[in-house]
């Protein structure tokens, strides 16, 4: 029957997308009603809600001063620093005047960039929220960037403004971003006019340009108490340029509208991550990315949530400290990566039972894919839900939830990051021919255009690489594609299989790495795990496994036997890895994402290509050294 319910919802969303976006839309607040709730004139561009008018800023912010100027707004946690912040909606407000004050005193207007490169600080959101708030479009840059990824972004964006930090923190090591800064600005074609230095007083070394470099808090004194109004923006107005996590290849310049954006949000809060206004969210990641910027700033805040600002790791000073802040401000709903829970299960479990964590309903994570034993030590280690959800950066909401209105009692699948989500009209189609595939069977996840409010409008600057990229796939060039391979189920279950180029080949077997790497991590000695196909002369391609055994566990000929073993008794004889080998840690990207691509290339002897997001370049080192020379 829930499920029923759920069906007619996405049904309608999908048949009757006007009538049923118009109802959504009804959560935000508008200064001037849309002409129009889709504009698909010139597929596949669309445009959500033509004609209408609003701000970001003003529905994060000032709608809220009436019913909640008191309420926490922001919540700021520092396992680096040690800082405990709290900021109402009120100071909210003042912070975020002040400082657009300070912008518009520095040229920047309606249409201007401002590249945000910080650390996870307030600041930085009230940055994004000053920005917004003029009609600027912000870019926000992952800080800790090296100064040619950071010199690449200017280039691209042109901004008028950059706002930064002295340095940032990272398991008590100091990272210096002004240096860097300064080494991307003389390697940069269009170096902003004017620099915005939040000086932290962690690095008293740091290099100033007088000329340029404007002081954080001395601007923010000379505006204080200064009020700028809002600025309406059309509905399709950019509200900020964003880069994918660079996992497959260059970043792509990510451009979000505004009023679409707003609505799908503010929706989502409500339908997926069934939270309510007033209640606490927690999202530990990063305002560099998009799980960031969607649901550690805008959703919450335009929801009149209190949202909890970490900067830090999950397991400093101890693997307890996410819990600690479950327990000390009642946060209800959590949103965090498989990564981060597979680095807590790598420790003591008795962490996990120190606090009380019974405000939370939900943990919802998303990123990469969740493996089933990851899943089941979390739920049941902390009592919670599990929620798997599955999106992109270009979508800036879910694609696939196990939560959705009529399925709050649906049994979760581990494995499946659940449903289609109102909105997409979702289709799983044959790699080459574009056909539809039936249930069970393999395909590429695919959106049929257009896609629903809050996804990309574009690639920044450049509307043919938006098309040529995601829309130009399969024949008859109609949907676009996720690049994401999944099976779905007779009862609507998605399974997400990998990326679709990552597809072992097997003697023409074909073999999803998730699949095997999933194998892999259920054996008790292993932490994590990354299956790549290698090239092979006989059948095409085998499998090699890369490990990283638990600490306790010991790696030799027997742990290799057996991860092969169990990957044959799980899967079959044909996914036997042909090659095992252990490491202490596998490459990520900054994200968490594994680089399975670089993998790969080592494990065929080849070159890595774009490596400009990687997290740790020694990772990389261990799986080169690792590799076997014959090859
Ligand atoms: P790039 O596009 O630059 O190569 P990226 O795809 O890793 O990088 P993101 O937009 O951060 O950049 O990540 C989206 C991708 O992450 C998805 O396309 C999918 O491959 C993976 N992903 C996200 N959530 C899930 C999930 N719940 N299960 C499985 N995979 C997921
Ligand atoms: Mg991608």
């Amino acid at each position: 029957m829930s499920l029923e319910e759920y069906r007619s919802f996405h049904r309608r969303s999908i048949e009757e997308p006007e009538a049923f976006w118009s109802e959504q839309a009804a959560a935000v607040d508008w200064n001037r009603r849309w002409d129009e709730v889709r504009d698909y004139s010139r597929p596949p561009f669309v445009r959500w809600f033509a004609g209408g008018e609003t701000n970001l800023c003003h529905n994060a912010v000032d709608r809220h001063l009436q019913e909640r100027g008191e309420q926490t707004a922001l919540a700021y946690v520092s396992t680096e620093t040690g800082e405990r912040a709290e900021y109402t909606y009120r100071e909210l407000y003042a912070e975020v005047n002040a400082f657009a004050a300070a912008l518009r005193g520095l040229g920047v207007g309606k249409g201007e960039r401002v590249i945000i490169y910080m650390p996870m600080m307030p600041e930085a959101i009230f940055a994004m929220l000053a920005c917004v708030r003029l009609g600027a479009i912000h870019s926000v840059v992952f800080g800790g960037f090296a100064a040619h990824n950071l010199a690449k972004r200017i280039d691209d964006a042109k901004p008028k403004v950059l706002i930064t930090a002295d340095a940032g923190m990272r398991g008590g090591s100091v990272v210096r971003y002004k240096p860097l800064v300064d080494e991307a600005l003389d390697a940069s074609r269009h170096p902003p006019e004017k620099v915005v230095v939040c000086h932290r007083g962690i690095d008293e070394e740091m290099p100033v340009d007088e000329g340029r470099d404007l002081d954080y808090s001395g601007l923010r004194q000379e505006h204080a108490g200064e009020e700028i109004p809002a600025e309406w923006v059309e509905s399709s107005h950019p509200s900020y340029i964003l880069y994918t996590s660079g996992t497959t290849g260059p970043p792509k310049g990510v451009q979000r509208d505004t009023g679409g954006y707003a609505v799908a949000l503010v929706s989502s809060m409500k339908h997926i991550f069934a939270s309510e206004p007033g209640e606490t969210m927690f999202t530990a990641s990063d305002i560099g990315w998009v799980v960031g910027h969607s649901y550690i700033v805008y959703a919450p805040l335009m929801y009149g949530m209190t949202s909890i600002v970490y900067e830090g790791l999950p397991i400093r000073p101890d693997p307890g400290i996410w819990w600690k802040i479950v327990e000390d401000y009642g946060v209800n709903t959590m949103f965090t990566s498989p990564t981060a829970i597979r680095a807590l299960r790598k420790q003591d479990p008795k962490y996990m039972r120190e606090h009380n964590t019974s405000s939370l309903r939900n943990l919802f994570l998303a990123g990469e894919p969740l493996d089933e034993p990851t899943s089941r030590w979390a739920s049941e280690s902390l009592g919670v839900t599990v929620r798997d959800n599955y999106w992109q950066t270009e979508t800036g909401w879910p694609i696939l939830s196990s939560l959705l209105p009529g399925l709050e009692d649906e049994p979760v699948v581990p494995g499946s990051a659940g449903f289609a989500v109102y909105g997409y009209d979702l289709k799983l189609v044959h790699e080459e021919s574009g056909e539809e595939v039936g249930p069970g069977e393999r395909g590429v996840l695919a959106i049929k255009p257009p896609l629903p409010p809050g996804c990309m409008s574009t690639v920044w600057g450049d509307d043919k690489r938006f098309v040529d990229t995601y829309f130009s796939d399969f024949p008859g060039d109609e949907l676009y594609s996720t690049f994401d391979w999944a099976t779905r189920r007779e009862d609507g279950r998605y399974f997400i299989m990998g990326r679709s180029d990552d597809v072992i080949n097997v003697a023409g077997h074909r073999l999803g790495t998730r699949e095997i790497e999933e194998a892999i991590s259920d054996h008790p000695d292993v932490a994590e795990a990354a299956a790549v196909g290698v090239k092979d002369e006989y059948k095409g391609q085998v499998v090699a496994a890369y490990v990283v055994p638990k600490e306790s566990a010991p790696a030799g000929e027997e742990l290799e036997e057996s991860i092969k073993e169990i990957v044959a008794q799980r899967i079959g004889r044909i996914a036997r890895p042909e090659i095992v080998r252990f490491v202490g840690a596998l490459p990520k990207t900054r994200s968490g994402k594994l680089l399975r691509r670089s993998i790969q290339a080592l494990a065929e002897g080849r070159e890595t290509g774009d490596l400009s997001t990687i997290e740790d370049p020694a990772a990389l080192e261990e799986i080169k050294a690792a590799t076997p020379q014959s090859r």
